[in-house]
């Protein structure tokens, strides 16, 4: 991940001819991993979105060229998770103006499609710098990883996506084996504010009336969690985890094939 073995991946891999020559020739598609540095449990590091999002990307830029934007690491992060130890939020605005100057950024090299690539519970947050970008005339789409893996995630696990549970650390086991310590996985289950017939967890397949981040339906996560997990840790795998990586890598390199079909390096999608 860190060393440039092979091809480089990453934009401050690469000097700035070589990244005017690449928007040219090769791919005028940027895509932007995005996580947070949160808490995860006992178990799981607290770069662990960030973690999904960088493995993952580098996975879709092997098979499709597409130039990576470095992570940010921080992300924006509901009410319920503030105030708790590890997690380090950044406020709504700092995180809308910190997308939308990449993308202004990335443009000046040639860049004109950008993927925001969301592995963090905050695509409410990322939403609204899309349309503001838009209005200057800036392609952007934001896919969230449990979005668009939701069939999978129905498949193969057997409880969700949540925090820190199965789903993520089977993500962990497969990505970063390195950095979990299944000795320290706890299940917990916290208790909503409001009955959950009333809203849609991330990544469940059917949404029942309010998405998770349209209400105040979590008590605060510092409080009432005992062990930081919201979710089944116990029940994850490295396969599990293998499967969700395939399938969000599958969706975004069909993304980004169609894209570029229909608009080449060069041609930019009339959004203005
Ligand atoms: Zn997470």
């Amino acid at each position: 991940m860190e060393a440039v073995k092979g091809r480089r991946l990453w934009w401050q891999q690469f000097t700035r001819p070589e990244l005017v020559e690449y928007a040219k020739k090769v791919s005028d598609i940027a895509l932007l991993p995005l996580g947070s540095l949160e808490q995860h449990g006992e178990h799981l590091p607290t770069g662990e979105d960030s973690y999904h999002a960088i493995g993952i990307a580098e996975r879709v830029a092997e098979r499709t060229k597409v130039m990576l934007l470095p992570c940010p690491w921080y992300g924006a992060h509901p009410y319920q998770h503030y105030y708790y130890a590890g997690t380090i939020p950044l406020r709504f605005e700092t995180y809308h103006n910190m997308l939308k100057d990449i993308v202004r950024g990335a443009s000046w090299a040639g860049f004109n499609k950008f993927i925001l690539f969301n592995c963090h519970g905050q695509e409410w947050a990322i939403s609204p710098a899309v349309h503001e970008l838009a209005l200057e005339g800036y392609f952007v789409v934001a896919p969230t990883l449990w979005e668009i893996t939701k069939e999978v995630i129905a498949k193969v696990m057997e409880t969700g996506f949540s925090h820190a549970d199965e789903s993520e650390t089977s993500l962990g086991l497969y990505l970063i084996p390195e950095l979990v310590d299944m000795s320290k996985a706890h299940d917990e289950h916290p208790e909503p504010l409001m009955d959950e017939k009333w809203y849609a967890s991330p990544g469940t397949l059917v949404r029942k009336h309010v998405p998770w981040y349209s209400g105040t339906f979590s008590k605060p996560e510092y409080k009432h969690l005992k062990h930081g997990v919201v979710g089944s840790p116990s029940k994850a795998t490295a396969d599990k985890g293998k499967a969700l990586v395939d399938a969000a890598v599958d969706w975004l390199v069909e993304f980004i094939e169609e894209l570029r079909r229909r608009y080449p390096p060069g041609v930019k999608p009339e959004v203005k």
